[in-house]
């Protein structure tokens, strides 16, 4: 059974009671999510793990923005990319 913890107390005491151990842990990208948490999960799902074409920096581009222009925060290349 799924809880809420953002909405339900009972459960998110329950949560600290048991030192948040034995939580759902969800991978996302390279992000770990700890825990049931949709808002961050969402905000991260919305987002798309590109590479930098010359040093293969990763970066999080948001998705359904059209065409962006991204530069590396490593190298400073400047690339275009179009997530979606
Ligand atoms: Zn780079």
């Amino acid at each position: 059974m799924e809880k809420d913890i953002n909405v339900d107390e009972q459960a998110r005491s329950e949560l600290i009671k048991r030192n948040v151990r034995g939580v759902p842990a969800f991978l996302i990208g390279d992000d770990i999510v700890v825990g049931f948490d949709p808002a961050k999960i969402l905000k991260l799902v919305d987002h798309r793990l590109i590479e930098c074409e010359k040093c293969r920096t990763k970066m999080r581009v948001p998705i359904d923005k059209g065409t962006l222009k991204v530069t590396c925060p490593n190298c400073k290349h400047t690339f275009e990319v179009t997530p979606r």
